[in-house]
């Protein structure tokens, strides 16, 4: 099996083609196929290098390796289209020797002219045929002469053309409503539905996957083949993804290309996961399903018509557990960019860069809790923010008069406690709650939560047992690290304690 995926670099790379890429990768890689990577660049305007460049790294960030492709060659290159044009002529040439193309001398103006005239009168627009039945032989002694000339495949007479779908069925369409298409266009660079059929055919592709906007091409390209006496693919169209309100996804909906989603914190392992489910189904239910086992299962036949619905819910909880299923290390790094962006790393001094004590000591605050990774900074807030211990004492207060006495005691013990002790570890903590439970007898909430109020001035917020942790490794970083301030339990139990006995 040879598959391929064929983006036209013409801006960032749509979760709704990262699909059909990913759709393409599963069928290679579960079915022993190769996997081509081919650039449709021949729109002169719109295609870039950053474009390109930018499709090419995010695939890379999926995962979703190439066999061949324009970086790294292969039997069947080039790879990218705009330095395939002599292959597209050279086909040309050959469908006019058969009597399958001609010239076409129609200028762009008279074409439009056309156009316009069949809208207005409500048709369908279509080439006339003004140059159909031109003699070849004349037609070449003008293109030698210098006229510009397009060249157009000469549609056949006959009723129909069908083609199956390995999703929708068949599909035939009445061939009246296919006017003679422009193969090469006047500036010499073929027309899409030309060079995608020149390179399936010369990279050996045996099944075409894309996106459904591609099935009235399909016949066309479809007619193209026989001429050219190949066999054609199958194919396969997927339908497109749709926002919850089932436009087709686009910015209007927030993030709907891959680089935003990759800068958000979504991790590729999730969004590969979730792409996948999107009008497929591994079976039995499940859902969390590792990409090797997506690829061995996947059956492009059990691609579901309907349209692909995405549900940035269900995308945040496959986030979330693959944070938490990730290795610790390589989450902490992951943080660095959304911790600057918030502002709390800056630049470190040279030689002072060390935070991966702390970022490892946050990670456990973050996996399994937040929807994406730039969603952390927020999630850390109590982290960097030293509570006013006023706000502390307010909430005690507001407690009644006897749960504000036993709570103050609390967070005296407490700061007595710390005094003591160096900076705490999750276990270290527990055994210093464990010795103010028993100076004080309180327990449960009563215990619990003036500390939590001594150490954040809120009434609720993480887990201690993890908060703890890793305010003390922020408290511990040098400065000039490059990491805002953080203050230690021990001094935020202290100037608590302090206000308290003061109030
Ligand atoms: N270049 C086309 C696109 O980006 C895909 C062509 C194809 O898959 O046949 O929509």
């Amino acid at each position: 099996m040879r598959v391929r995926f064929a983006p036209s670099p013409t801006g960032h790379l749509h979760v709704g083609n990262a699909r059909t890429a990913l759709f393409n990768w599963l069928l290679a890689r579960g079915q022993g196929g190769t996997f081509v990577l081919r650039l449709e660049d021949t729109d002169e305007v719109r295609s870039t290098v950053t474009s390109a460049d930018g499709i090419l790294e995010d695939l890379r960030w999926l995962g979703l390796d190439w066999d061949e492709g324009p970086d790294k060659g292969g039997a069947f290159g080039p790879y990218r289209q705009t330095e395939r044009l002599d292959h597209y002529r050279g086909y040309a040439a050959r469908l006019m020797a058969d009597g399958h193309a001609y010239h076409c001398f129609c200028s762009p103006a008279d074409l439009e002219a056309q156009r316009e005239v069949a809208l207005r009168e409500g048709r369908t627009p279509q080439y006339a045929g003004t140059c159909r039945a031109l003699d070849p032989a004349a037609s070449r002694a003008r293109v030698e002469a210098g006229e510009p000339a397009a060249i157009r495949f000469r549609v056949p007479a006959r009723d129909a053309v069908t083609f199956t779908d390995l999703v929708r069925g068949p599909i035939t369409t009445d061939i009246g409503m296919i006017g003679d298409f422009v193969l090469i266009r006047q500036n010499g660079l073929p027309a899409y539905n030309f060079a995608v059929v020149v390179d399936d055919v010369e990279m050996r592709i045996s099944l075409v996957v894309r996106g459904e906007d591609h099935v009235p091409n399909t016949p066309r390209q479809c007619l193209l083949y026989e001429a050219l006496g190949v066999a054609p693919p199958q194919f396969a169209h997927l339908s497109l993804v749709l926002g919850p309100d089932h436009a087709p996804l686009s910015k209007r909906h927030g993030a709907s290309s891959v680089g935003e989603f990759r800068a958000r914190g979504i991790l590729p392992e999730a969004l590969v996961n979730y792409l996948a489910l999107l009008g497929w189904s591994p079976g039995q239910g499940e859902e969390l399903v590792p990409v090797e086992e997506l690829a061995r299962r996947f059956r492009v036949q059990d691609v579901t018509r309907s349209a692909g619905v995405f549900d940035p819910d269900k995308l945040a909880w496959m986030n979330r557990h693959y944070v938490k299923a990730a290795e610790p290390s390589r989450i902490a790094a992951l943080l660095v960019p959304h911790l600057r962006a918030a502002g709390v790393i800056g630049e470190p001094a040279p030689g002072k860069s060390d935070l991966d004590a702390f970022l490892l000591a946050c990670v456990p605050l973050i996996a399994g809790t937040v929807d994406q990774l730039a969603d952390a900074p927020e999630r850390l807030r109590p982290v960097f923010e030293t509570p006013r211990p006023a706000a502390t004492v307010e909430h005690l207060a507001a407690e009644g008069a006897e749960a504000a006495r036993a709570g103050r005691e609390v967070v005296v013990a407490f700061a007595q406690e710390l005094s003591g002790r160096p900076r705490l570890t999750r276990e270290t903590f527990r055994e210093a709650a464990q010795q103010v439970r028993q100076r004080t007898g309180q327990k449960g909430r009563a215990l619990f939560h003036p500390i939590r109020l001594a150490l954040t001035g809120a009434d609720s917020g993480p887990e201690l047992d993890l908060l703890v942790p890793a305010i003390e490794a922020g408290a511990q970083v040098q400065a000039g690290a490059g990491l805002a301030p953080v203050v230690g339990c021990r001094e935020r139990a202290a100037i608590c304690a302090a206000a308290l006995l003061g109030a």
